[in-house]
């Protein structure tokens, strides 16, 4: 009994978090040095980062966004992993938006690089500008019901056909209404089960994003904690922690409240990648 015990502490003790979504200066809405990011992440006793700037697929097409400078970023992380060595892991990853508004052209960019890591993530609808700049609180109730069955839509194409390692935020747009209007987007479970039983049958990992908790528009974690409860009694076995860190100070911020929602979830383990290969680790 007493040895058990022992061991089981030792070992929570030793268990080293990650944080595999984190943007720096290439991402468009980022001024953040990768190596601040680095001292950020080991002051909090990270082992392991992934570096995922935006690409936002559809706006890079239509030419109302720019493609970010992946020659610079990939200059950046190799002068931060040698600096890092033996202290830190650095991922190459990518956090791609709208993925399914394009296949092919998503398939050759993730075919650019070789990615430890490739984030799939909805942040606008066809045609619509990023949640993160609508004033959705302006809306009628009707409208948002809209926009949000169109949201769910476009989640459960990436789960279903998207070559992605992981989902992201997935109650992104809850961010961006008022507590009063949430009702406007109902986070469900009968919302999410087509989408989690795609992701479960094709083995894309869930993100348990930490931005909202700490920008303060989400009480805790997303997924919620019966979200992620749920995901796992469909099947689900595969998470990985993400802060959205835009600035250093937010590298790792919340990651252990997240895995400790995943431990209270009956989750055991956590999901790491290697050049898209999935390493299960305990919790
Ligand atoms: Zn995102
Ligand atoms: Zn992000």
């Amino acid at each position: 009994m007493y040895p058990l015990r022992g061991k089981t502490v030792v070992y929570l003790l030793l268990m080293k978090l990650f944080d595999y979504h984190i943007h720096n200066e290439i991402s468009f809405d980022s001024e953040a040095k990768l190596t601040e990011h680095c001292e950020s992440a080991c002051q909090k006793g990270l082992s392991e980062i992934a570096l995922t700037n935006h690409y936002e697929l559809d706006m890079v097409l239509l030419g109302t966004a720019e493609a970010p400078d992946l020659a610079r970023e990939e200059a950046l992380l190799a002068e931060a992993k040698e600096q890092y060595q033996g202290k830190l892991t650095l991922l190459r990853g990518i956090e791609v938006g709208q993925p399914t508004y394009d296949q092919e052209a998503f398939r050759k960019l993730i075919a650019q690089r070789d990615y430890d890591v490739v984030l799939g993530s909805q942040h606008n609808g066809k045609g619509n500008i990023d949640f993160y700049f609508m004033d959705c609180n302006s809306f009628s109730d009707g409208y948002l019901k809209e926009l949000w069955d169109a949201y769910l839509e476009d989640l459960l194409s990436i789960a279903e056909t998207a070559e992605v390692d992981v989902l992201t935020h997935i109650l992104y747009p809850v961010r961006y209404v008022e507590k009063s209007r949430q009702h406007c987007f109902p986070v469900t479970r009968e919302a999410f089960e087509p989408i989690f039983r795609a992701l479960i049958r094709r083995g894309i990992a869930l993100e348990i994003n930490t931005a909202a908790v700490r920008k303060g528009v989400l009480a805790t974690p997303d997924p919620c904690l019966d979200l992620l409860t749920f995901y796992r009694e469909l099947g689900g076995e595969y998470l990985t922690l993400g802060s959205d860190a835009h600035f250093s100070p937010d590298v790792g911020a919340h990651v252990k409240e997240a895995a400790a929602l995943a431990e209270q979830a009956g989750f055991r383990y956590l999901t790491r990648f290697r050049q898209r290969n999935k390493i299960m680790e305990a919790i």
